[in-house]
């Protein structure tokens, strides 16, 4: 493996040629995100199948990530654009109308939730346009609320708006993400992401959604709400992983305090073995322009000191002039990073069960023995999360018995998963450990390796065994399959 954190890329426009996706993948896309605020089933589905299509061409693992709209926010269709000044008169009305200048002061506009009107309250805050439009609110009351604007700028239909200071109880689960859910259930998505979770009860019920369609999705918290924040540590505790969403969450808290917050939600997920994902405006230049600015390399490489599992793109792949570009600039960002990358952090952690200390232990083991890598034998992929939080600095091969959990480990650090089916024979199965990292050329019997299994086998948290893999053995089990 050429560097250790992943990346997830958007898939929109600029990206969805099944040209451009092999070359993504070779530039070091690890998992593809399909962003459902945009695009129907169709679209989506195609991307699918290409994505399956360039995973088989090229024998790598590709992880596809469903990212649900949830209740974004937007406002009404408008009639063309409103040049918007400082100190201009926005009324917010609950019928659904298409917006209007009223006078050379004052503009009608509608939004998609009509029901959070009545929630806001005189003196709170309304942001438009992802941030860049700030409005105050003056008149509040059953049918309208009105807001005066603190700056300029352009509105045109159906742009985000947020309500950083507004208690906010709709559902953030939609009839559309519900039918979002079930068409990534049938089609056998490896990831589902829920935006604008608030609490740990959000995250278990889409869990439960999917457990009817019987999907086996893994659900990532994105943390883009003040109250997500605050109830970070229950929300890593349900979740399959995390996305730090910078985006909403610059506009839902202050902005000076999103760097604290994304070093905080590492760490903590980090902690909890849970993959986190840095995400939004990484690389946002390049959506216009052929480099990125020095600042936004600076991001990328922090969030990987940060120890971020894996770093987003959003427009940049999706809609901009040069996904492959940008991509090589974020691969090449990570690997020259990862040469001062802090490794073996196998003291740094609290022990919260034994899979914990079998983990950290075998990573010292594997520093002291010079060897070349770890295999994990890994039932739920949980293991191999729990290798890959101590930071080796060698490869970790993540042995898994389900496509599933191989595809769940394209978003982990330093996890390179391999399938092998085999888990009822140990021998059999550490022959077919080798057969297919022989297959893969991943394996190299000059070297020493340390291996981490359960026993019995395939039972989830039942990691309790290293084993020492040396030449003579390595040879020993390449040679019984041979024989057979
Ligand atoms: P979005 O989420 O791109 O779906 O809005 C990411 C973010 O808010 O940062
Ligand atoms: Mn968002």
């Amino acid at each position: 493996m050429d560097k250790k954190t992943k990346i997830l890329a958007t898939i929109g426009p600029a990206s969805d040629n099944e040209n451009i996706i092999e070359n993504l993948v070779k530039a070091g896309v690890n998992a593809f995100r399909m962003n459902f605020s945009h695009g129907d089933h169709q679209y989506h589905k195609s991307n699918l199948e290409k994505i399956r299509n360039v995973e088989k061409k090229l024998g790598v693992r590709i992880g596809i990530f469903q990212d649900i709209s949830g209740p974004k926010v937007r406002v009404g269709k408008i009639d063309g654009v409103f040049k918007l000044n400082s100190e201009d008169r926005l009324i917010f009305v609950k019928e659904q109308v298409k917006g209007e200048q009223i006078d050379n002061k004052t503009y009608k506009i509608c939004i998609n939730h009509p029901d959070i009107l009545k929630l806001i309250k005189v003196g709170e805050y309304i942001y438009l346009c992802d941030g860049s439009i700030r409005a105050k609110v003056v008149l509040a009351n059953e049918n309208s609320v009105e807001a005066v604007l603190e700056n300029s700028g352009i509105l045109t239909s159906n742009k985000g708006v947020n309500f950083p200071n507004t208690k906010i109880n709709i559902d953030i689960i939609t009839d559309k993400d519900k039918k979002d859910l079930e068409w990534g259930a049938k089609e056998g998505v490896n990831f589902v992401a829920v935006s604008f979770v608030q609490t740990s009860k959000d995250v278990l019920r889409v869990r439960k959604i999917l457990d009817e369609f019987n999907s086996k999705a893994k659900v990532f918290a994105k943390i883009e709400k003040f109250d997500a924040v605050e109830n970070i540590d229950e929300i890593i505790k349900v979740s399959d992983g995390i996305m730090v969403a910078r985006g909403d969450l610059g506009i839902e808290v202050p902005y000076y305090e999103v760097p604290n917050i994304q070093k905080m939600i590492i760490k903590k997920a980090n902690e909890q073995a849970r993959p986190v994902i840095t995400a939004t405006q990484m690389m946002l230049s390049m959506t216009q322009n052929e480099r990125a600015t020095r600042a936004e390399i600076s991001d990328v490489a922090n969030a990987v000191l940060d120890g971020t599992d894996a770093v987003m793109l959003s427009e940049e792949s999706a809609v901009g002039i040069d996904p492959v570009g940008v991509v090589k600039a974020m691969s090449n960002t990570i690997k020259e990073t990862e040469k001062i990358y802090p490794y073996n952090k196998f003291d740094d952690y609290k022990f919260f069960d034994e899979t914990d200390m079998i983990a950290s232990s075998s990573c010292a083991l594997a520093s002291r023995l010079g060897a070349k890598g770890i295999l994990s034998i890994t039932g739920s992929g949980k293991s191999a999360i729990k290798m890959a939080r101590n930071r080796p600095n060698i490869d970790i091969l993540a042995i898994a018995h389900d496509e599933q959990t191989a595809h769940f480990l394209t978003l982990a650090w330093g996890v390179n998963p391999v399938l092998v089916k085999e888990k009822n024979s140990v021998t059999l199965l550490v022959a077919e450990v080798v057969k297919a990292l022989y297959e893969q050329n991943n394996i190299d019997e000059n070297y020493t390796y340390v291996m981490t299994a359960g026993f019995p086998t395939g039972v989830e948290g039942s990691t309790n065994y290293i084993r020492i893999l040396k030449q003579d053995q390595i040879e020993y089990y390449k040679n019984i399959l041979n024989k057979k």
